[in-house]
């Protein structure tokens, strides 16, 4: 099946600065995708501004109108807009919508949105964490609407707990939403026993880690919480909120992952799509802010998704020499919540 790719230049137009979260993120995947050709494995999908009706689904008017009026600035301690930055949100948000169409549509297999700024910290009134608007939990809302659907499922491996995300759908049983985040760490949300309330008790499902974890830890995780939740609550589209600053490289973040353990949980994640829901698999970019690590781990991600064998994986592994934690008791606590024992 194809693999699908948004991209626009109008991603770069969201002018930052010196901030970590800047375009040269998006010019770097890009420029490694050319470099290893990779880029002509893959399917262009043209992106288009998100309606501020569909911007509604997630957003309050207020926040909506605030982002399109404030012209350029700070919004919060973390989050700054430059003139062009409303218009390069709302592609960013009509990306993933778009990539999700043509998922839907069967044009592609999957896909992958290379869009910013990213969303997973957005909620529904406040920009926050490098982020304007919720893309991901936008997308899922167009497509519960749009092709009448009754479960997707996100699966968010940034380094920090989506938030806006968690928010958006806490009380929505049709969204699975499910986390592996460093605990405690910015945003402060995330703990285990945050799992949903009233209908969607259950359809929240945080796996908060301690500093320090790998591949192994990923992978453990993956295997003995993510994968029994999404197979049990049997979505018929997975969304990825796909960050890559769980890469131990990565300055904003305190884990080990390497460019090898991203390619083996995309694997994973693949595999419950092929499993659960005709392959159907869109992600999106959130965080991940050592460029090398970031471009390389992008591009692990579409040569699984494409189904290559031969992952580069130019950094290795982890050189910190963290001692990895014990999550064995972490794990029994949370398969006890989530009835998973
Ligand atoms: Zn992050």
């Amino acid at each position: 099946m194809k693999v699908g790719f948004v991209y626009d230049p109008i991603y770069l137009k969201h002018d930052t600065g010196q901030h970590v979260e800047n375009a040269g993120r998006l010019k770097a995947i890009i420029s490694h995708l050319e470099q290893t050709q990779l880029i002509r494995q893959l399917t262009p999908i043209k992106p288009r501004a998100a309606s501020v009706e569909e911007l509604s689904l997630v957003h309050h008017n207020s926040h909506i109108q605030e982002v399109a009026q404030k012209g350029s600035g700070w919004l919060d301690p973390d989050t700054v807009m430059s003139a062009d930055s409303y218009q390069a949100a709302l592609y960013a948000a009509g990306g993933i919508i778009e990539a999700s169409e043509a998922v839907m549509q069967g044009e592609v297999g999957s896909a992958f949105a290379l869009v910013r700024p990213p969303g997973h910290h957005a909620t529904a009134t406040r920009a926050m964490g490098f982020c304007l608007f919720n893309n991901v939990a936008i997308a899922a809302k167009y497509a519960l609407t749009k092709y009448n659907l009754e479960r997707i499922a996100i699966i968010d491996f940034d380094v920090h707990h989506g938030n806006g995300t968690q928010g958006s759908f806490y009380d929505n049983p049709q969204v699975l939403y499910t986390s592996t985040h460093e605990f405690p760490f910015y945003p402060g949300t995330g703990s285990l026993d945050e799992t949903g309330k009233g209908e969607a008790k259950g359809t929240t499902v945080n796996i908060p880690l301690p500093a320090g974890c790998g591949d192994t830890e990923y992978l453990e995780v993956f295997g003995e919480i993510m994968v029994p939740v999404v197979r049990r609550f049997r979505p018929q589209l997975i969304l990825v909120s796909a960050g890559y600053d769980t890469h131990w490289a990565d300055g904003l973040a305190m884990m080990q992952v390497s460019v090898t353990g991203f390619a083996q949980m995309v694997k994973i994640i693949k595999g419950l799509a092929d499993e659960l829901c005709s392959g159907r698999l869109v992600f999106t970019l959130e965080g991940g802010y050592n460029l090398t690590a970031l471009a390389a781990s992008v591009k692990a991600t579409f040569d699984v998704l494409l189904g290559n064998t031969n992952i580069e994986d130019p950094l290795g592994l982890s050189p910190r020499g963290l001692a990895a934690p014990n999550i064995t008791p972490l794990i029994k606590k949370i398969k006890e919540i989530h009835n998973l024992l």
